[in-house]
């Protein structure tokens, strides 16, 4: 049997902690209804949160984690940035990292991507259709051509990304505008896929297909067994060649 797949799942956890609405919609936490969902797909999920001592990411923590979940929106400022340099090392050394929603601003997203990462959006609680454009794709597995969250904050284009890797979800919203919300990138030997729902106020993350994305997704990003290359200097050359050759 092979090793089950170590997520750790991250949240900001402060919205939910405030009375309001997204403390009625997610009262145990947004990472919650992710961590069971993942926990019943069979991977071995810890939660980890933004006012725990190194934000929950402390040095074992990382080393030990396959896959991380991100969601955060009102504190990104307040993540140090000896975590995230970590984080980002972690990436390049082959952890896959899904960034959620709001997670698009998190200071992690923007030294992965770097570019502002910045878009367009309105809270309206109006429909989103997500249409999977690459069914071929591990990601889109068991998922039908198009599925709807009745409820969500738009985000639109332009969303100030580079072209991603691969592309395989896209958003239509009924006000109009359109967004590219499921997209994969290849950072060092790590994987990287940006998801856009989960906005604090509706339940999203109660959704199966919503929940399914992310399950694929931390498939997708778990890192292989893969060779891990070298750099530098190289005086030895591999074949027998004169010098000056
Ligand atoms: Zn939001």
């Amino acid at each position: 049997m092979t090793k089950p797949i170590r997520v750790t799942v991250w949240n900001e956890f402060r919205h939910e902690k405030h009375p309001g609405k997204p403390q009625e919609v997610y009262p145990n936490g947004m990472h919650a209804p992710i961590a069971d969902y993942l926990r019943k797909q069979g991977f071995e999920v810890r939660v980890a949160t933004l006012d725990e001592p190194d934000h929950g990411l402390t040095d074992e923590v990382l080393a030990s984690t396959d896959v991380m979940t991100w969601w955060g929106h009102t504190a990104h400022g307040e993540v140090r940035d000896d975590i995230v340099q970590k984080v980002q090392r972690r990436v390049w050394e082959g952890m896959g990292l899904i960034v959620l929603h709001s997670g698009h601003f998190s200071k992690i997203f923007r030294a992965l991507m770097g570019t502002s990462c910045d878009l367009k959006w309105r809270e309206i609680a109006e429909k989103e259709r997500i249409w999977v454009i690459d069914p071929a794709h591990p990601i889109a597995e068991g998922l039908p051509e198009y599925f709807e969250i009745p409820h969500e904050e738009m985000y639109g284009e332009r969303f100030d990304i580079p072209q991603p890797d691969e592309l395989v979800l896209i958003s239509w919203f009924a006000g109009g505008e359109v967004f590219r919300s499921g997209c994969c990138y290849h950072r060092g030997r790590g994987k990287v896929f940006y998801f856009r729902p989960g906005h604090e106020s509706y339940p999203t993350y109660y959704q199966e297909e919503v929940l399914k994305v992310i399950a694929n997704a931390v498939k997708w990003a778990a890192p292989l067994e893969t060779t891990v290359p070298t750099f530098g200097h190289r005086p030895q050359p591999l074949e027998n060649i004169e010098v000056g050759e």
